[in-house]
């Protein structure tokens, strides 16, 4: 039961052949065995998924339906869940049980969703390997020495082992996509603005945005269905229609014009993954898509454009975790100073204190326009690169990441180098645009990913390419052994 899909599990339900209830367990006693060698979950919430379980097959006894009505899920511990724990991966938040559901909880639990628990993440969303979380670090079930990647982790993890079918995630700078490119799943930015941010624990709130995690588009599609739409409590979602993304699924790909940027074919791509890449745009072109070269050329400032907006941004959002309201507070202050001090330095890891103290400096008076302003300057060419390419092509597609996963500690001694593989994902999240990771092979047994972005709104572009690229091939098939 393990192995099904979303779309599979709607159908199981549907017919009777299993009630959600008896799937939900399934999936626990799955967790309880496997997870200890991935570390995927921080919470388990057996007795609301249960709940939920059993109210969804009544609901179904009924007459209702729903693709995602009794299906089992989990959440990245960043979407604040009411009464549960919400710990943003920081010791921090290890004792916060968050007043009310973020919107996107609250959109999947009306839709009639299970919730299995909350996924392991790097602290405060920061990081592209999931080990600065304070749970510890993630494991990648392909290749347990291996990274999962980041900071979406535990969701990454949890499904490439088929310990739930699909899960919650955020990508500010690649999260959901890198750490899908290294787990072999699907995964989809959608466009800023697309998703509620409302009840998401901020990192930097210009580029967050939550999408869905799983192993094929057709499930991506079922679940950003039930997570899209304007919400009145985010000021910065949009008032956009949502359209039906799995009726998109299926359209032609013949004349579809893909363009293939000249720059994410350098220096620093393994040339095994620029392989691959290439193979997977063979695929599209028998499915009838037009190849078109195009240049991105201010992509080369994207990484320090970012690595100076989201630190700056960063230090903002955290400054709330004083020790006064809510989170850790340290014992016995000597003055408010000290509270400060000590709460936020026992709070929070190296890397969000690393974060806080770059974001800080790159928004003080005396360097305000040298990094901050210069960042954005950069940000806006970055956008309209995009926007001449897109006048000339429907999507654009290169490699995901521009190496498989790393062993775990590889890159620990070395911040930068860490920030550099996030090269061809952070571009989307500084002009707002939705971009997609599915499967395109295996290097050295470690999963590959290939990267799709459209336009803005296109999300249903997305999905319905990749869905035709997997009717076609069946990377994302392949099942990691041992789960
Ligand atoms: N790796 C990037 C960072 O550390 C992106 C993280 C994310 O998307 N949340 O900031």
């Amino acid at each position: 039961m393990h192995q099904l899909t979303l779309a599979e599990i709607a159908r199981g339900l549907a017919d009777k052949k299993f009630s959600s209830e008896e799937l939900t367990k399934v999936l626990l006693a799955r967790i309880t065995q496997l997870d200890p060698q991935l570390n995927s979950f921080i919470s388990l919430t057996e007795e609301l998924a249960l709940e939920q379980a059993k109210a969804a097959d009544a609901r179904r006894a009924k007459g209702e339906s729903g693709a995602l009505l009794g299906a089992p899920i989990a959440h990245k511990d960043l979407f604040c869940t009411q009464g549960i724990r919400t710990s943003c991966g920081s010791k921090m938040l290890d004792n916060f049980k968050a007043p009310y559901d973020a919107t996107v909880v609250s959109k999947l639990a009306a839709a009639g969703t299970v919730t299995l628990g909350k996924t392991n993440m790097d602290e405060f969303a920061m990081g592209s390997a999931n080990e600065s979380s304070w749970y510890g670090a993630v494991k990648n079930p392909w290749n347990l020495e291996h990274v999962p990647g980041g900071s979406s982790g535990g969701s990454a993890a949890a499904v490439a082992a088929r310990l739930l079918p699909a899960a919650t995630a955020t990508d500010t700078g690649g999260s959901i996509r890198q750490p899908a490119a290294f787990t072999n799943l699907t995964g989809l930015k959608p466009t800023y603005g697309r998703v509620s941010r409302w009840g998401m624990i901020a990192y930097a709130s210009s580029l967050d945005q939550g999408g869905p995690l799983a192993r094929t588009a057709e499930d991506c599609a079922i679940l950003l269905q039930g997570m899209a739409g304007f919400d009145p409590n985010d000021s910065t979602s949009i008032d956009e229609p949502v359209p039906d993304y799995t009726a998109g699924l299926n359209g032609s790909l013949q004349g579809l014009r893909i363009g293939v940027p000249k720059e994410y074919f350098g220096a620093g791509l393994d040339p095994r993954i620029a392989d691959l890449i290439q193979n997977s745009i063979k695929e599209l072109q028998k499915l009838g898509a037009v190849i078109k070269e195009i240049s991105l050329p201010n992509m080369q400032h994207a990484i320090p454009a970012y690595y100076v907006i989201a630190p700056a941004e960063a230090s903002s959002n955290l400054s709330r975790f004083d020790g006064v309201r809510f989170g850790h507070r340290c014992a016995d202050p000597k003055n408010l100073e000290d509270l400060y001090k000590r709460s936020r330095g026992e709070g929070f890891g190296a890397e969000v204190q690393r974060r806080i103290m770059v974001g800080a400096y790159a928004l003080s008076a005396g360097y305000y326009d040298a990094y901050y302003l210069k960042a954005q300057k950069i940000r806006r060419l970055v956008k309209n690169d995009f926007m001449a390419a897109f006048n000339e092509v429907d999507v654009i597609l290169g490699p995901t990441t521009p190496n498989p996963a790393w062993k775990l500690g590889a890159k620990n001694s070395d911040p930068v180098a860490a920030y550099l593989e996030d090269v061809y994902t952070i571009t989307a999240n500084l002009a707002g645009l939705p971009g997609l990771s599915m499967p395109a092979g295996f290097v050295d047994g470690l999963p590959v990913g290939v990267q799709l972005l459209a336009p803005y709104f296109q999300e249903g572009r997305l999905l319905n390419v990749a869905h035709q690229y997997q009717l076609n091939t069946d990377w994302h098939t392949r099942t990691p052994t041992g789960f």
